[in-house]
Parts: C-alpha cells; sequence; structure tokens
C-alpha cells in the first residue's frame, strides 16, 4: 500500500476529513483501490458513549462498530464498507497495549509509549490497510495536541521504515483573510512549524479559505513551508460538501498525489474516470 497522512494545523473542524475523503474520492475515480483509516486521539475506547450534542453523530458501522463520524464520510465518499479497525483511538490502543502486559506477553520489559504503543499504533494502520492501493490515514485534533504526539511520533517512525514513494505527508491549515481582506499565511507557518519540531516536513499543504489562494499566496506558504509550488492546494468554501472532491481535482491534488506515488501511469484515462 500507499499511505496518504493527513494532519491539521490551527485548529479543528477546518475541513481535514472532507479534504482526506475527497482525496481518496478521485484516487478511487482513478481505478485505485483505496482505504481510510481514522485516528482519534481520545481515551474512549470507541465513539459509542460520546455525547452526540458534544461530538456529533455516532456513526455505526455494519460490524456493529460505534465509530466516529468521519468514517460516515469515508464510507459516503469512497463507496466502501469500514470496520471498527478502521477507527484507531487512544483508548482501544492503550487497552490493548495493557492487556498485553498484564498477560506478561512484554517479557518484563518496561512498557512504554515508545516503542510499544507506538508499535501498536504501527500494526493497526498497517492491518487496515491490507489489500488497499491506498490508504488514507487522518489524525483527529490539531498538530502540537498532547493527545496526539504518540500517534504522529508512531506515523514518523512509520514513514522510515517505508519507501519513501509510498508515503505522503499533507497538511491541512487554515488560510484567513485579514481585516484588509488580505489572506494569510502566518498561522501556516506557524502550525507547519509546529509539525517539524516532531520530526515531520509536509509534502502536500492544502489550504482551506473562503476562496481559492492567490497564486502570490501559494508562493508564500512553498516558500515558507519548504515544499515546491505546486505541492500547496486551496480548499475554498463550497456550498455543498460533495462539491470538494471537483474543486480539489481542478486544483490538481489528485494528480500530484498519483505522481508522487509514481502511480500516474497506472491510473485510469480521465475520460474514463
Ligand atoms: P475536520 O476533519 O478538520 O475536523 P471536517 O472535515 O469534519 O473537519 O469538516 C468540518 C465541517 O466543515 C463539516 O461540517 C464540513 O461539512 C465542513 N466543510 C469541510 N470542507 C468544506 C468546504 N470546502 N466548504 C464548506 N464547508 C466545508
Amino acid at each position: 500500500s500507499k499511505f496518504v497522512f493527513v494532519t491539521g494545523g490551527v485548529m479543528s473542524g477546518l475541513g481535514k476529513g472532507i479534504t482526506a475523503a475527497s482525496l481518496g474520492r478521485l484516487l478511487s475515480n482513478a481505478g485505485f483501490d483505496v482505504t481510510a483509516v481514522k485516528i482519534d486521539p481520545y481515551l474512549n475506547v470507541d465513539a459509542g458513549t460520546m455525547n452526540p450534542y458534544q461530538h456529533g453523530e455516532v456513526y455505526v458501522l455494519k460490524d456493529g462498530g460505534e465509530v466516529d463520524l468521519d468514517l460516515g464520510n469515508y464510507e459516503r465518499f469512497l463507496d466502501v464498507d469500514m470496520t471498527s479497525d478502521h477507527n484507531v483511538t487512544t483508548g482501544k490502543v492503550y487497552q490493548h497495549v495493557i492487556e498485553r502486559e498484564r498477560a506478561g506477553d512484554y517479557l518484563g520489559k518496561t512498557v512504554q509509549i515508545i516503542p510499544h504503543v507506538t508499535d501498536d499504533i504501527k500494526r493497526r494502520v498497517r492491518e487496515a490497510a491490507e489489500g488497499s492501493d491506498v490508504c488514507i490515514v487522518e489524525v483527529g485534533g490539531t498538530v502540537g495536541d498532547i493527545e496526539g504526539m504518540p500517534f504522529l511520533e508512531a506515523l514518523r517512525q512509520f514513514s522510515h521504515e517505508e519507501d519513501d514513494e509510498d508515503i505522503l505527508f499533507t497538511h491541512v491549515t487554515l488560510v484567513p483573510y485579514s481585516q484588509t481582506g488580505e489572506q494569510k499565511t502566518k498561522p501556516t507557518q506557524h502550525s507547519v512549524k509546529e509539525l517539524r519540531s516532531i520530526g515531520l516536513q509536509p509534502d502536500v499543504l492544502v489550504g482551506r479559505c473562503e476562496d481559492k489562494l492567490d497564486p502570490d499566496v501559494k508562493e508564500k506558504i512553498a516558500l515558507f513551508c519548504d515544499v515546491p509550488t505546486d505541492a500547496v492546494f486551496s480548499n475554498p468554501d463550497v456550498e455543498d460538501v460533495y462539491h470538494v472532491p471537483l474543486v480539489v481535482e481542478e486544483e490538481g491534488l489528485d494528480e500530484y498525489v498519483m505522481e508522487q506515488f509514481d502511480i500516474a501511469d497506472d491510473a485510469l484515462p480521465k475520460a474514463e474516470r
């Protein structure tokens, strides 16, 4: 499998999940088998006990799994059935690691976040991706949250264990308008700095903004965040989230990802998608 890791910067509720699901839809249209994993860095084992007023819809899967509503987006956008294994939570990971500790599986070792928790996270991501061409892995929350750290560390390790052309880090951030009507890049610069401080360099940046990003704004983001200008994409506000795949396709996000993965030659011709 190839892996697209999707992180979010600046704030949650930006549209990270919709962006990730839209990219998945486009890769699936191009003929690839796409699956997704949603990582939720909360200690709840699953979303079943969470207040829907606080959390939103609790999505129920065919296997009975009560999971995060983002899994609903993935099922609807990708037209595939997910299982509970496609929703990895801190609660699930710790429960499993602690059960193994009680059973003596760690043979007397000190059980630690690195490597025992991170190993379990990597195992879950690999198992969920099995059989797919591309697996989109969305990390819930925002870069810099304490809760997300073990997951980002696990993905950092993961990226070194796989071939370079099989991993793509995509960071979705907010590009707000200032009072004077300018698209501001500083929040994006800061969240990329935060990512870098934990050893992750994004390959692709997606700017959520009311409108498309101006070309000079893309250039500035590229320069300050150390990515090529053609790796910066806009995801403007649309009336209907089901239009997001169309706007990111127009931006060329799917083509760029396929080129980076070196799979563009295996894709269906545009007319057949
Ligand atoms: P995150 O994963 O960053 O928390 P979501 O993908 O769940 O965010 O999206 C948060 C909200 O923003 C959802 O209600 C979604 O419908 C809306 N949204 C996402 N992308 C867009 C867009 N391009 N235009 C308008 N609304 C959007």
